[in-house]
């Protein structure tokens, strides 16, 4: 705690500056979107990133960026097209803020904003991401604190602050974007939730948690639910159905319509974790003369690809698509 106090009570943690950015740029990870400084291209990283696990977002970002490179394409782009790409990223409010905000910034044929202040005026941006694209893209000296700097800095400090307060004044005005990524890759790969691993801390000479036995953080259970989708083929084309605009999940969106009856042929059984939630999903075949319903269209896999699919939808044709010849 002594340590803790002294680190920000110096008014100066240059000592601290220092050694955590040595080690930011000898161990950071190599990630798509470091070393980035195009204000567009670590914007859509940030909101990617916001609730989507870093491996996903490899996965997605070089591919989105390919679509939309720049924030006209994004924002000339229908919102359709940007759902479909934005698949498998979940949370698909994020990518209609992402649009909305493209558009907001087109018609003002003005470019994105420098300032934290002005970013978070936009849709889908909070205090955290402002902070985050204004000092990584723009050099602005704020403090970003996500959960993991959350963490980093109260066992830093033991407590003691404001989580805000003490990263702005532990924040480097020379290299804030660095700090603040170097703080983030802290606790991503060090300073882990339930069990930090101190022996490998750069920092761990100025913390106060350093070789504390830590509060066990309660570990929530997941729910488990079952659902059940029909695999409905005319030849080589799939019947889907559009989520009506309504819904309150993922509206507008396209999915295989739902087995309310779970009779019949099971053609495949998969895990979907979507939050808190673990869905044991069982999908039931059918070929034959079925009648489309009124929101269902019939589709050529190639053509059906091209939708803006729920996350389950899409793994469930990615699967058969590599399991049969469609
Ligand atoms: S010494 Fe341990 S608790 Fe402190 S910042 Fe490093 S990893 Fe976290």
């Amino acid at each position: 705690m002594k340590r803790a106090l002294k680190l920000l009570s110096s008014g100066n943690p240059s000592a601290f500056r220092r050694v955590l950015l040595s080690w930011y740029d000898k161990h950071q990870r190599a990630l798509p979107w470091r070393g980035e400084s195009d204000g567009y291209r670590i914007w859509v990283s940030e909101i990617m990133l916001q609730q989507t696990r870093v491996a996903v977002v490899q996965q997605r970002y070089g591919n989105f960026l390919r679509r939309f490179p720049d924030l006209r394409s994004l924002a000339r782009a229908p919102l359709p097209r940007v759902l479909a790409e934005w698949s498998g990223l979940g949370y698909y409010r994020r990518a209609r803020n992402l649009h909305a905000a493209a558009r907001i910034l087109a018609r003002r044929g003005g470019p994105i904003p420098r300032t934290a202040v002005a970013l978070a005026e936009l849709p889908g941006i909070g205090r955290y991401t402002a902070a985050a694209i204004s000092s990584i893209a723009f050099g602005e000296p704020q403090a970003a604190v996500d959960g993991n700097v959350e963490r980093v800095v109260e066992r830093l400090l033991g407590g003691a602050a404001d989580p805000w307060q003490a990263a702005a004044r532990l924040l480097d005005a020379e290299r804030p974007g660095d700090f603040n990524q170097a703080m983030m890759e802290l606790g991503a790969t060090t300073c882990l939730p339930a069990k930090p691993r101190c022996q490998a801390c750069p920092v761990a000479k100025f913390c106060g948690q350093c070789g504390q036995r830590l509060k066990r953080m309660p570990t929530r259970r997941r729910k488990q639910a079952k659902q059940a989708y029909l695999l409905l083929r005319r030849g080589s084309k799939i019947l889907l159905q559009q989520r009506p605009a309504s819904a309150r999940l993922m509206p507008g969106m396209w999915e295989l319509p739902s087995a309310h009856r779970t009779g019949g042929t099971v053609k495949m059984r998969l895990r979907h974790s979507i939050t808190d939630t673990d869905y044991h999903v069982s999908v039931f075949a059918s070929e034959g003369s079925i009648r489309a319903p009124l929101n269902g269209i019939w589709l050529a896999l190639p053509t059906l690809q091209r939708l803006p699919l729920t996350g389950l939808t899409r793994k469930i044709l990615q699967r058969l698509a590599s399991e049969t010849n469609l």
